[in-house]
């Protein structure tokens, strides 16, 4: 049964659950922070346009280069940014969960996402179509200052992580990426494969297996069962590239 945070349940009965959407409990994950930070009284049409969803693990939100017709609000799923090349699988340049919103570029005037946005921790979202959204957001200044610095984030994050992709230890690289998940989770505990991890990494399955044992090993993590425990966030920062600081210095700045 999935748990609800009473800031999302009060935003989720406020804005008509859809059919399928499951709120069981006034307990559970934060609401999405940009959405919570929008003042209620003069946001009340645009956040009653809003509507509830679930995504599951897997999901492909966008694939790249084709009209994308919703913009997404994680509550307490996380998003992978895929930037794809030749190859299929693609390679993570954001992570983006409940700090932010998926389909900036709608944004910013584009008609479609240059990336492939792919469900990595599955959960509820508010949803809203594009086109409202662009009618909305052109009549919203709060809602635009946010969406400015959500872009800027966006985009500095993806070159940080270009230049991790290229500079450093896969296991500095995935201790980065768990506590960047955690962050945007706000949990210790989250369910992922070492093949969702490689394909995030752009590596080897084989190579993600060595990494994840030596942090297990140091006893920093604990991974069984299809799910990643963080045991050691402390030790975990300390075996992160410096990469984890600079992204959390872009957000917080
Ligand atoms: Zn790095």
């Amino acid at each position: 049964m999935r748990r609800v945070h009473r800031r999302t349940l009060e935003i989720c009965i406020a804005f008509r659950s859809q059919p399928g959407t499951v709120i069981h409990s006034a307990s559970g994950p934060p609401p999405n922070r940009i959405l919570a930070a929008l003042p209620r009284k003069a946001n009340r049409r645009f956040l009653a346009a809003l509507k509830p969803v679930e995504l599951a693990l897997g999901q492909v939100l966008y694939h790249p280069r084709t009209r994308s017709l919703y913009v997404y609000f994680p509550n307490d799923c996380t998003v992978s940014l895929l930037a794809v090349a030749d190859r299929a699988s693609g390679l993570e340049v954001g992570l983006v969960g409940r700090e932010g919103m998926v389909g900036i570029p709608l944004a910013l005037g584009a008609p479609g996402s240059p990336v492939r946005a792919l469900v990595q921790g599955a959960g509820s979202a508010m949803r809203m179509s594009s086109a409202r959204f662009g009618r909305e957001l052109k009549r919203n200044r709060p809602l635009q200052r946010s969406l400015d610095r959500c872009a800027y984030v966006a985009m500095a994050t993806a070159m940080q992580i270009a230049v991790c992709n290229n500079e450093h230890l896969l296991e500095a690289r995935l201790a980065r990426w768990l506590l960047m998940t955690r962050d945007r989770t706000s949990s210790d505990r989250f369910r992922c494969t070492q093949q969702s991890i490689a394909l995030m990494l752009g590596v080897r399955r084989v190579g993600v297996t060595v990494a994840a044992s030596a942090l297990a090993r140091r006893k920093l993590i604990r991974y069984a069962r299809g799910a990643i425990e963080i045991l050691d966030a402390k030790g975990l920062l300390a075996a992160s590239c410096s990469c984890y600081a600079v992204i959390q210095g872009i957000e917080t700045a």
